[in-house]
């Protein structure tokens, strides 16, 4: 039996690549991201494949 590789994604800062982001909810602009590294916030974001955690 084959196991899934498990195809999680992450989002991730623009500017600092912190995967620190927390999701904010914006009146105006609709949806928005908050770095909690660099306080970067806005609604462009990353979104990139999580890495396979490492086994030890
Ligand atoms: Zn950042």
């Amino acid at each position: 039996m084959r196991r899934r590789p498990e195809h999680k994604k992450i989002k991730i800062c623009p500017q600092c690549q912190s995967d620190r982001l927390i999701f904010e909810a914006g009146l105006i602009t609709g949806q928005v991201y908050h770095c909690l590294q660099c306080n970067y916030v806005g609604s462009l974001i990353l979104e990139i494949d999580a890495p396979e955690p490492l086994k030890k």
